[in-house]
């Protein structure tokens, strides 16, 4: 078990779903951080039993109680297992029972694998298998997992993740939806929530202004290209993303500005559009999608000023829950480098 490890379980285990209180966008929680252990590949909990510090009785009484109350856990095929303090497991014929703080829940075998993959970005279980739009889900203390029909690798979905281990496909899509709108181009079913966003921001007196929407593959290859030449390798590593894969090729990202300056520069976050974003960009399914201090799992420096659509739904559970990436929300792998 690595450290980074055993302090997220400690953390999930004393803090349960506590987290700072902090819109989707903002900050991030320190418990839910990723550490270098992150991006090694993860050691799976149910093969890693330590032993024991205590008496977790309560635990074992969890498990049983579950077993009882499951409609088709399947029968036990092992012993309980200790996994570390705050947590205990045990394998079924269908899944694997987990018990926490958090309470006592059967993770199937295909969400278990992908878990496995990503748990210490998202903790342990918190909710039983559910339906999620066109497939399953899970919900654990971070994020989710989710099993849908194309693994969220169709750009036209609105729940594609887009990130530098997850490439458009293809590399030079091009939505067939896309439409002008204040300036931009963006996807025509994003517009009206768009437009609500500008006008809520308007009626407040903050003045919200569209710099950048969807980008050509070709377009990017421009952009990318004069990036390395005037920043170098490193910040454009941080700064921009490769042809192929970049959030405003789907056409669900767009980029803001206000009336005080420090266009797409760090010092937008002190400008009173800024503030009005992080605040309400949700209400209206958009998030800020590089959130401050989450380069170790988006793959990019704090950008107030990029919103990603992922509707109302989805925004409104990502502050509910405290969750502030893409990646943790649909439980897959931190990607901070390209591979
Ligand atoms: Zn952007």
């Amino acid at each position: 078990m690595t450290l980074g490890r055993r302090a997220a379980l400690r953390a999930l285990a004393v803090l349960g779903a506590a987290g700072p209180v902090a819109a989707c966008q903002t900050g991030g929680d320190p418990a839910a951080s990723p550490t270098a252990s992150t991006r090694s590949t993860p050691t799976p909990p149910p093969a890693t039993p330590t032993t024991p510090p205590g008496p977790p009785t309560s635990l074992e009484a969890m498990i049983e109680a579950r077993l009882g109350a499951l409609p088709d856990p399947g029968a036990p095929v092992g012993d309980v297992k200790h996994l570390s303090e705050g947590l205990a497991s045990r394998a079924c014929a269908n899944g694997t029972l987990y018990a926490s703080s958090q309470g006592a829940f059967l993770v199937p075998a295909d969400v278990e694998a992908r878990w496995l993959t990503v748990h210490n970005l998202i903790g342990y279980p918190t909710s039983e298998v559910e339906p999620w739009v066109d497939g399953r889900r899970q919900r654990f203390w971070g994020g989710n997992v989710i099993i849908a029909p194309g693994d969220q690798a169709a750009p036209l979905r609105l729940d594609v993740v887009v990130n530098k281990l997850r490439p458009l496909v293809p590399l030079d899509y091009s939505p067939p939806d896309l439409v002008q709108w204040r300036g931009i181009t963006i996807r025509d079913s994003i517009r009206a929530d768009a437009e609500a966003m500008f006008v809520a921001a308007a009626s407040q007196g903050v003045t919200l202004l569209a710099v950048s929407g969807f980008r050509t593959y070709a377009y990017q290859v421009s952009l990318f290209e004069g990036y390395q030449q005037t920043s170098g390798p490193e910040q454009t590593l941080i700064r921009s993303a490769r042809p192929g894969y970049s959030e405003h090729q789907t056409g669900f990202a767009f980029d803001v500005a206000g009336d005080q300056g420090c266009v797409l520069s760090a010092c937008f976050a002190e400008t009173n559009a800024a503030r009005w974003v992080e605040a309400h960009a949700f209400e209206f399914g958009f998030c800020v999608r590089y959130g401050l201090e989450q380069g170790a799992i988006t793959g990019y420096d704090y950008e107030p000023w990029h919103l990603r659509y992922v509707g109302r739904e989805v925004a409104a559970e990502m502050v509910a829950r405290k969750i502030y990436t893409l990646e943790q929300f649909y439980g897959l792998p931190a990607a901070p480098n390209y591979a």
